[in-house]
Formats: C-alpha cells, sequence, structure tokens
C-alpha cells in the first residue's frame, strides 16, 4: 500500500512519541503502523542500535529515530520519517540467516544484489556457489559471482572454469582486493540505475557479499568503502584486525552510487532454509533449459516423466556434471530441512 493512500487517517492518529522504547498505555499501539506515518521524508535504515535506528535521507543527513516499542526495522528498510516517528516501507530482496538457536532473522532487506564470493584460496565447500545463487533468486535478489584473489589464480585456471560454469547465469567479477585490481567492477555494478529508478531517493543498487571465511569478503569491503575503518570505531564496534564483532549489519554508500552492507559478522547465511523446489527453479545453468517447461510444474528433475532439464541433459546443452550437482543439492536440502 502506498503511504499517502492514509494521508488524512494519519494526520488524525499522530500521538506524541516516548523515548523509553517501553510500552505507555495513553498510546493505542495498533494505530501506529507504516500507514499511520505520511507526509514524511523519505528515508533508510542504515544502521541498527536495538531501540533506535540510524537513517539517511536522500540530502545525506543522517538521523538517528527511536523505534516503537514491538516496531521492527531492519537495515535496507525504506521509511518515511515524520515527527520523529517512522514508518517502515513493505520490503523485497530480503536477506536472513540463522541464529546460534537456530532462528532465521534478517540481516537486510530491499537487496538488488548478492555477491557470492569465492577464492583460489581457502576453497569453498561444494555446491556452496549454486547454493548462495538459489537463496539469492529465491528472494528476489540477483546473484553475482566474485572471484577474489586473483593475484592467486595462476593462469586463470579458476576463474576460467568459474566463467565456463557460471558466465552464462550471472556476472564474474575476477578482482584483487589486496592490489585492487578490477574492483572497479563492482562499483559499477552497484552504481547501475536504470532511468526509472534514478527518480527514487535511493540512487544505485544495494548489494551484499557472502562468501566462506576467509576469502575476503572484509578486504574487499574496506577497498570499496574506504571510511569503513572509521565508521567501525563511530561506532564502537568491536574491531581488531578487521575482525567485526557486530551483531547487526550497516550499510555504506559508495562513491559513485550504489551501496553495500557490511555483513562481515554473520557467516551462515548460506544456512537458511530452502525449499528443493526453489533449488529446482532457481539452480544456475539450469535457466535456457527451464524454459521450456516441464510436464509437471513442481518437477525436481531428477527421473519426472517429460522433465526439460533432463532432455537438455540428455542432448548435452545441460552439463550432466551439473545435473549431478544439483542432485545432490536436492538431497542435502530434503535431508536437513533445507540447513546445511
Ligand atoms: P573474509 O573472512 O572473507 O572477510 O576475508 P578477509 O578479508 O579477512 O581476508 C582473508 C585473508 O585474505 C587476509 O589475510 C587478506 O589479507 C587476504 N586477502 C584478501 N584479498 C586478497 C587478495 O586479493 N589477494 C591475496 N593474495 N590475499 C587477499
Ligand atoms: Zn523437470
Amino acid at each position: 500500500m502506498r503511504l499517502a493512500e492514509n494521508k488524512r487517517l494519519g494526520k488524525k492518529r499522530r500521538k506524541p512519541y516516548r523515548k523509553s522504547g517501553r510500552k505507555n498505555p495513553e498510546i493505542d499501539e495498533s494505530v501506529i503502523t507504516a500507514e499511520s506515518i505520511v507526509d514524511g521524508r523519505a528515508a533508510r535504515v542504515i544502521a541498527h542500535h536495538g531501540v533506535a535506528v540510524l537513517v539517511r535521507f536522500e540530502s545525506g543527513e543522517e538521523k538517528q529515530v527511536w523505534l516503537q516499542p514491538e516496531q521492527k526495522a531492519v537495515v535496507g528498510d525504506r521509511v518515511q520519517v515524520a515527527g520523529g516517528r517512522l514508518g517502515v516501507e513493505p520490503a523485497h530482496g530480503i536477506l536472513r540467516r540463522r541464529d546460534p538457536r537456530g532462528r532465521e532473522r534478517t540481516i537486510a532487506t530491499n537487496l538488488d544484489y548478492l555477491g557470492v564470493v569465492v577464492a583460489p584460496v581457502p576453497r569453498e565447500p561444494p555446491g556452496y556457489i549454486d547454493r548462495g545463487f538459489v537463496i539469492a533468486r529465491a528472494a528476489g535478489i540477483e546473484p553475482f559471482l566474485v572471484l577474489n584473489k586473483i593475484d592467486l589464480d595462476e593462469d586463470n585456471v579458476l576463474g576460467d572454469r568459474l566463467a565456463e560454469i557460471y558466465g552464462p547465469s550471472a556476472p564474474l567479477l575476477r578482482v584483487s582486493a589486496q592490489s585492487g585490481e578490477n574492483v572497479d567492477l563492482v562499483k559499477a555494478l552497484l552504481a547501475n540505475d536504470s532511468a526509472e529508478e534514478a527518480t527514487t531517493p535511493y540512487e544505485g543498487k544495494l548489494g551484499a557479499f557472502v562468501g566462506p571465511s576467509g576469502v575476503g569478503k572484509s578486504s574487499l569491503l574496506n577497498v570499496l568503502v574506504p571510511d569503513l575503518a572509521l565508521r567501525v570505531g563511530e561506532l564502537n564496534r568491536g574491531s581488531g584486525k578487521g575482525r567485526h564483532t557486530t551483531t547487526t549489519a550497516t550499510l555504506h554508500s559508495l562513491a559513485g552510487g550504489g551501496t553495500l552492507v557490511d555483513t562481515a559478522g554473520f557467516k551462515d547465511f548460506i544456512a537458511v532454509d530452502l525449499d528443493p523446489l526453489d533449488a529446482a527453479t532457481h539452480f544456475p545453468g539450469f535457466e535456457g533449459a527451464g524454459e521450456a517447461g516441464c510436464r509437471f510444474r513442481d518437477c525436481l528433475h531428477r527421473t519426472e516423466p517429460d522433465c526439460a532439464i533432463l532432455a537438455a541433459v540428455e542432448c548435452g546443452d545441460v552439463d550432466e556434471r551439473r545435473h549431478r550437482s544439483y542432485v545432490q543439492l536436492i538431497e542435502e536440502l530434503e535431508t536437513s530441512d533445507g540447513r546445511s
């Protein structure tokens, strides 16, 4: 629902707000919703501090806004700010993780891109990239692949192999966070803005990195966001030798447009629940073959009759090894409730 539609209603219902974050019996909590806050200034949540969030307006101005009791807002959320209150707009592109108790938590919303980062060392576990792609696409987020540490990729062996497998599915950016080589490609991807989207107050795309520990996600973030180290200090987050101990993500604008989520504190995004059907629909490499359509809408491309993917494997359009990787992922999802 467009926030503006409830303009009159919202004005009438606006109540004084409290900073304590505790329940106030005089406030009817039920009316404090996104719809009750109108003609506010559009902003985006760039950091979460428990009872308050830091938002950034179009002008670049930042402001801390207290959350109402029970109100939820996440980094990446588009909000309206009026009278010290926050209205959260419906989000897309939601990135989740699993907390230590096994519950799913939202890390960030409104993501356009998810960069799956890998490196010659350490190599990612088998199926890691595929899982990352499927998670992203199932959430409506466009994946891209980053091969970091190209200085260690002798004769471009790994880069060429990845290009062969994933080139037709998504952009592959071969970079070195250490030398800075090609990191401009990441910037260019995130700065990309269509004319239509340029009318929104948020320039460029919102992206995040995911990848196994040690592939260079923090290094990449530091190259792309030069003031990050400073900001880490400002936000009082523990940082020793580039290791973050933060428990919430933060958003960082890139100089040429685009925004990156600092997710360095999270390691297990890839462990969220996934439905085997998500994998069947979004597995990288099946795009073209899948367009032909299988007989069954919930086809898992294993032994089903009139399966477009199996037919493509048969005639060589889909590599048999890719299909085997796919079946392995499906089996993992079926035996582990989707958790890795
Ligand atoms: P993260 O765990 O994914 O955040 O990885 P880090 O950013 O902490 O990097 C892990 C290690 O890889 C560090 O020792 C970095 O110095 C190193 N590293 C990062 N980028 C590169 C690169 O492009 N080339 C090389 N050779 N080493 C890199
Ligand atoms: Zn099928």
